[in-house]
């Protein structure tokens, strides 16, 4: 048994094929699989010690208290192997939960009904077995299994009365099943309205990480937005700042991208964007930063280098958008750009190294568009 099984998934995730979870996931997987001892099985092993100390007190007799003991040992063993050897994965609720519960509370009642005084101890560990189902099972199982415990309980109680007589003992035992009839619809349902709360968390936290992912990203393109591309700079800054590590960026510009909305229309030229930025992104390393500027304006943080591989990389990017075809909805099939790159100086503020950037390409368009130009790195 798994002492994770008793905790409550409240999204259960898919089953991943092991080469498809990352090593640090697959390194826990293998970790979850290691069996342990539920902490239901604890309970009912506590629930047999209580025993013991009843046995000791003269409460119960020797053969009670030994058939106690071996029935609970049974069980955890049992469920132990049916988690042990994966059984338990041929069953909907891989937990087992439902029956781990059912076993507990048959051993429970059925005590009660051999020993009377064992009662006292009935309603703390019958609250506890159920406080292990709140999470796990549905409303109807909870209540089935409520029902089906107070009415078995009842009826252990009438028998009682039978044989020995409907006097203060009878009604002490009817009080304890009052209680306990009253204490399990409260404790369920807190323990539901916990539940409720838990789902609202993930759910929060869930839109909480879709929202922060969608605040730093570009609506049309998918790339950082201008607001993540100043974050990133000043990171990169620091980074040679700290570690002396160089950095370059290249301001990309789609050429007379003005007339392609004109001629083409606003949807072509959405189209035209993102699919440069697939392009675009695909031709990058995975710790080069891409993000939309602004317009059809692009830029591209690449840490680690100087500016003469700036300028290469720029220009093979050039020379890739230039090839992409767009021969459905563009006259002219191709479109061009034009880039300028510069070279971070150690200690010159950032909007300065953009102004450069922004001149090297003004530069580019000056000198006829589709080319690359960059700034001086000293
Ligand atoms: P240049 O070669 O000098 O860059 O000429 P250009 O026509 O490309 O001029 P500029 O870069 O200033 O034009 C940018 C155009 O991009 C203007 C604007 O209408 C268009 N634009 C900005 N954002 C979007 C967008 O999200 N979708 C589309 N389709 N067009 C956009
Ligand atoms: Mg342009």
């Amino acid at each position: 048994m798994y002492l994770n099984d008793a905790r409550e998934t409240m999204r259960p995730e898919p089953r991943l094929a092991p080469e498809s979870v990352p090593a640090n996931r697959r390194k826990n997987m293998h970790l979850a699989r290691i069996p342990q001892i539920s902490p239901l099985s604890l309970i009912s092993l506590l629930y047999a010690m209580s025993m013991y100390a009843f046995y000791q007190q003269g409460f119960i007799g020797r053969a009670t208290f030994l058939a106690v003991a071996v029935v609970v040992l049974c069980f955890v063993v049992m469920f132990y192997c049916a988690f042990r050897f994966g059984l338990n994965a041929r069953f909907g609720d891989q937990s087992l939960m439902l029956p781990q519960i059912l076993a507990a509370l048959l051993i429970m009642l059925t005590v009660a009904y051999l020993e009377q005084a064992t009662q006292m101890a009935l309603v703390p560990f019958v609250l506890i077995a159920f406080s292990f189902g709140i999470f796990r099972l549905s409303t109807a199982s909870l209540i089935l299994l409520l029902f089906g415990c107070l009415g078995a309980y009842l009826g252990i109680i009438a028998l009682h009365g039978r044989a020995e007589g409907y006097g203060i003992g009878f009604r002490a035992e009817l009080m304890q099943w009052f209680v306990l009839a009253l204490t399990l619809p409260g404790m369920i349902l807190v323990g539901k309205q916990i539940q409720n709360l838990r789902q609202l968390l993930n759910a929060t936290r869930y839109q909480l990480e879709h929202f922060e992912e969608k605040s730093v990203r570009d609506e049309l393109t998918g790339l950082y937005n201008r607001r993540q591309l100043q974050t990133e700079l000043d990171r990169a800054k620091l980074q040679i700042d700290t570690l002396s590590i160089p950095f370059s960026i290249c301001l990309i510009d789609i050429d007379r991208f003005k007339e392609i909305n004109d001629n083409s229309g606003h949807l072509a030229g959405d189209t035209i964007l993102k699919e440069f930025s697939c392009v675009a992104r695909d031709s990058i390393r995975d710790t080069d930063i891409l993000g939309r500027y602004g317009g059809d304006e692009f830029m591209l943080i690449l840490p680690n280098t100087v500016l003469k591989g700036a300028v290469m990389h720029a220009e093979r990017l050039r020379v890739y958008a230039h090839f992409l075809d767009f021969q459905k909805i563009l006259p002219q099939k191709h479109i061009s750009l034009s880039i300028g790159v510069a070279q971070y100086r150690r200690g010159e503020k950032i909007n300065d190294l953009i102004s450069r950037a922004d001149a090297a390409l003004y530069q580019a368009k000056q000198l006829g568009r589709n080319r690359v130009e960059w700034a001086d790195a000293t």
